[in-house]
């Protein structure tokens, strides 16, 4: 195992970019500068779905924009030239199929065979070391909601929820035999009570000698903490092994919406400050605890990141542990996972994939996320404009 200990700059643009053509970043350069204008986001979010309502044939162009810069391809197959193209710099893949909004018992069989073919695929490749599965893709929100509220659930409904209960132990199995970790992805609060309680009951099943299942927690929520405790200690008296995927959370803004409509109080923290505290703090209690808990830092914060490393030095912790991992999304702060990668840290990139219409919502938070409500986009422009500099000055001198 290496031990680094030199600081990782997050602002060589060299490493960070260097599978990226000129022209590929004069492309992402493009975007990100849309996304300024979040007035312009949120039109076009209502244009493009109006259209692919309306059935009007956008998919080229999707697919040679947003689609491009956020999504590795329409198959696993299509996907894979990016993958191995991310392993030549030793960053390895999740392959996120990310269709959404499904609500037929013949799409969840569609989700749920393709999450297997996942598996087939990933099983012995190390340029793929796990996988990842919404529940969403294979179940109802509307059953996983009725459960969460604690109403009266009827005999259909319990009937309901078995078989939705069988296909994601299916898809478990299948990773379970195959050994290919599986994140279950966290959602909304009123659905993710009932992902919880599958997650823990699936993490208690196929997760004695090694963390197959993954679950997710969102810091955001400031309840988030106490139940990440309450995990380890469960884990500890059952001698299990748990998974955590520590996350902000994507939601934020429905959630409050909501909350406030129907009148309860929000899950969300007060303030972004919170959310940082909490997420910092669950770093350290899961390193605190590495020899049961397989831990993913999917996060584009630099501060949180630069804090994972100092804390793995500060308890001795190998900078290529096999339990402790950071994750960004394709397409997005490259210029952490590159530099990560160099300095020998263990980095996947999340990869959606899926046909052009099923993954607009993803697209579409993709977009909002970088538009100019946050400073992501901002931060996102400053390197590749950087690199498109490094460049031209690198040219001149030659
Ligand atoms: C690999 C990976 C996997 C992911 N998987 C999931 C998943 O399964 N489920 C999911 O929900 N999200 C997921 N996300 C998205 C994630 O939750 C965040 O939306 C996104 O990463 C931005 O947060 P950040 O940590 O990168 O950094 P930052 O840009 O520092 O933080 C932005 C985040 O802070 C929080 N925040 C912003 N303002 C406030 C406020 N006023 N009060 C409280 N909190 C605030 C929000 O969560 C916001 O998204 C994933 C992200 C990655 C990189």
């Amino acid at each position: 195992m290496n031990f680094i200990t030199k600081k990782v700059s997050f602002n060589n643009t060299a490493i960070a970019f260097s599978n990226k053509s000129d022209h590929q970043l004069k492309q992402s350069k493009w975007l990100f500068k849309i996304f300024e204008k979040s007035r312009l986001v949120n039109f076009f979010s209502k244009i493009i779905l109006l259209l692919i309502k309306l059935k009007f044939p956008i998919d080229g162009l999707i697919k040679k924009t947003i689609y491009k810069q956020f999504c590795a391809g329409e198959t696993i197959d299509e996907s894979n030239e990016i993958v191995k193209k991310l392993n030549e710099l030793k960053i390895s893949s999740i392959l996120d199929y990310s269709v959404e909004g499904k609500e037929t018992t013949e799409d969840f069989e569609n989700t749920k065979n393709e999450v297997i073919k996942i598996i087939q695929f990933a099983k012995n490749n190390s340029a793929i070391p796990y996988t990842s599965l919404k529940i969403t893709g294979v179940a109802s929100s509307s059953i996983l909601e009725k459960f969460n509220s604690g109403e009266a659930v009827t005999e259909r409904d319990q009937e309901e929820m078995n078989v939705l209960e069988e296909r994601i132990n299916v898809i478990a199995h299948n990773a379970f035999i195959n050994k290919v970790p599986i994140y279950f992805d966290a959602e909304e609060s009123w659905i993710q009570e009932t992902i919880d309680r599958l997650a823990e009951k699936m993490m208690r099943k196929y997760n004695k000698e090694n963390a197959i299942i993954l679950t997710t927690l969102q810091m955001y929520r400031w309840d988030r903490l106490g139940y990440l405790k309450k995990l380890i200690d469960i884990a500890r008296k059952e001698k299990n092994l748990i998974g955590i995927k520590l996350v902000r959370g994507a939601y934020l803004e429905k959630e409050n919406i909501r909350a406030a409509k129907l009148g309860y109080p929000s899950p969300i923290q007060k303030t972004k400050h919170n959310t940082d505290i909490d997420f910092d703090k669950a770093i350290t209690i899961c390193l605190e605890n590495i020899d049961i808990v397989k831990l993913c830092a999917g996060t584009h914060n630099e501060d949180s990141t630069q804090f994972l490393i100092n804390e793995m030095k500060r308890l001795n912790i190998p900078n290529n542990h096999p339990h402790v991992y950071f994750s960004q999304l394709y397409g997005m702060s490259d210029n952490i996972s590159y530099n990560l990668a160099a300095a020998g840290y263990n980095v996947t990139k999340y990869l959606p994939y899926g046909p052009v219409k099923s993954v607009i919502p993803y697209l579409i938070r993709r977009a909002e996320e970088n538009s100019s409500i946050s400073n992501q986009m901002g931060r996102e422009l400053f390197h590749i404009t950087n690199e498109l500099k490094r460049r031209r000055g690198q040219k001149l001198l030659h």
